[in-house]
């Protein structure tokens, strides 16, 4: 059976609480739906030990007490088509209609490999103060923290509050960079006041610039890892690596609704216009999965997008100003935390890229696209579905990401056999994973 609403919306972000809640005060029926038990996405995400933060708090329990909107926890979307969505739960299959879509599916951290990057001790900045907020046990453990961009000071923060021991946040962009990125945030004073509180956090804890691992060493599990700084390199004992060189766009669900998609660098982000609206029609985008631009602006563009799929198209465009603003400092920060091409070539010929397929970069060597690669080395096959690997490939300039196609994420069969599936799969892009 196909459940009808009139305005849905992927991704229990802010970006997508802020459409839901939007759409839902002009009387739309609003699904809201997130392949995560709990709202509050990457940046709001339940923390076991110290709960949400008060303006996620805030914004769940607004939203909870609107009768118009039905929360679809744990509902991950695997396919789709201009009208309806093929949605996995932890029990069935479901499609589900809309009139309007809001697509807030937010972004993924980028991994780039380097030696040693796949042994145990070694996740994604974000991923390792994802796992802390689950009350995975970080307690006295020795924490490095490397790569790009501000989730480095706010993945310490959390592991230093959660009892980790912070040895130093590593910034490959240079001391000159930051400097000058820090002299503008004047000009935003709430991430100015943010900025502060976590250098507040991390009192004690060195913060350094143009610094980056280039190696982790271990036997079985994480011992060191070797840093390399504008004065030479050194190494440093740690039991535990949070590293992550910024974010990518989540595009496989505009891709496959057909949303054009913006080159940016390396990777894709969905193209919208000022109010919102991707190339599709009723289809509307809000937050990272149109191009990192941090908490401020997934908030305001979820309530333009909001009102937009509602039709409320006059209050959509009295915010117009505010997204202008909150999309500035995304420029500021993609300018300032551009990446040191030396981060390109860390990776020898037998660094893992693909870890779900154990694929080594010199088994890439010959391959000049991602789709003759796969086939011969199954680089991209395994349950990431090349959302790390081909994420990394592209960034180091070897094979452009893939359009992706159906199933966007790892599917049981059962939802395969559903009757609806031909219509989902029928999607010809000509990339393919298994
Ligand atoms: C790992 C990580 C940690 C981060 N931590 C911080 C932080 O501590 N502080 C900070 O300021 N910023 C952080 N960020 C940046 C953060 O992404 C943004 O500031 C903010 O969360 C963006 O909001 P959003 O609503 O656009 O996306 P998100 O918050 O990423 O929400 C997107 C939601 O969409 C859901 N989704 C995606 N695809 C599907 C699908 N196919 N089916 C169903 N659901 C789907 C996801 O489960 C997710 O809940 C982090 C980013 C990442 C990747």
């Amino acid at each position: 059976m196909t459940e009808h609403y009139d305005v849905l919306v992927v991704g229990a972000g802010p970006a997508g609480l802020a459409a839901a809640q939007a759409a839902a005060g002009h009387g739309a029926r609003v699904g809201l739906l997130d392949a995560q038990p709990r709202q509050g996405g990457q940046v709001w995400r339940h923390d076991a030990l110290h709960g949400a933060p008060a303006a996620a708090h805030r914004a769940m329990t607004r939203l909870a007490a609107q009768p118009s909107v039905s929360w679809l926890a744990q509902h991950q979307v695997i396919g789709a088509d201009p009208h309806s969505l093929l949605v996995e739960t932890p029990r069935s299959a479901v499609e589900l209609s809309f009139g309007s879509l809001v697509v807030a599916t937010g972004a993924r951290e980028l991994l780039l490999p380097f030696p040693g990057w796949t042994l145990p001790g070694v996740t994604g900045a974000g991923g390792l103060q994802a796992l802390a907020k689950q009350a995975w046990p970080v307690q006295g453990k020795r924490v490095l923290v490397a790569g790009s961009g501000p989730l480095l000071l706010a993945a310490a923060a959390t592991l230093h509050r959660h009892g980790a021991q912070v040895l130093g946040i590593h910034e490959q962009a240079s001391a000159t960079a930051m400097c000058t990125f820090a002299w503008q945030l004047w000009r935003w004073p709430s991430r100015m006041l943010q900025a502060l509180q976590l250098r507040a956090t991390l009192r004690g804890i060195p913060y350094h610039f143009g610094s980056f691992v280039s190696r982790a060493h271990g036997d079985g599990g994480l011992s060191a890892v070797d840093i390399r700084t504008p004065r030479g390199s050194f190494r440093i004992e740690c039991d535990l690596l949070a590293v992550g060189h910024g974010l990518v766009p989540n595009v496989e669900l505009p891709g496959m609704l057909g949303c054009t998609l913006d080159r940016h660098g390396a990777h894709a982000a969905t193209r919208v216009d000022d109010l919102l609206r991707t190339s599709v029609t009723n289809v509307y985008a809000a937050g990272e999965s149109c191009g990192i631009g941090g908490l401020a602006a997934a908030r305001i563009e979820g309530l333009i997008a909001g009102h937009m799929a509602a039709g409320a198209d006059t209050a959509a465009v009295a915010l117009l100003g505010q997204r202008r603003r909150a999309r500035r400092f995304a420029d500021v920060l993609a300018r300032h935390f551009s990446l040191d091409p030396q981060l390109h070539a860390l990776a020898d010929a037998g660094t893992i890229v693909c870890r779900c397929e154990d694929v080594t970069l010199g088994a890439l060597e010959h391959f000049v696209d991602s789709r003759a690669a796969r086939l011969a080395t199954r680089c991209g096959m395994g349950a990431c579905q090349g959302r790390i690997c081909g994420s990394a490939l592209a960034e180091l300039g070897r094979f452009p990401r893939g359009d992706g196609r159906p199933p966007i994420f790892p599917a049981r069969l059962a939802t395969l056999a559903t009757s609806a599936i031909p219509a989902f799969l029928s999607h010809d892009s000509g990339d393919h994973h298994a």
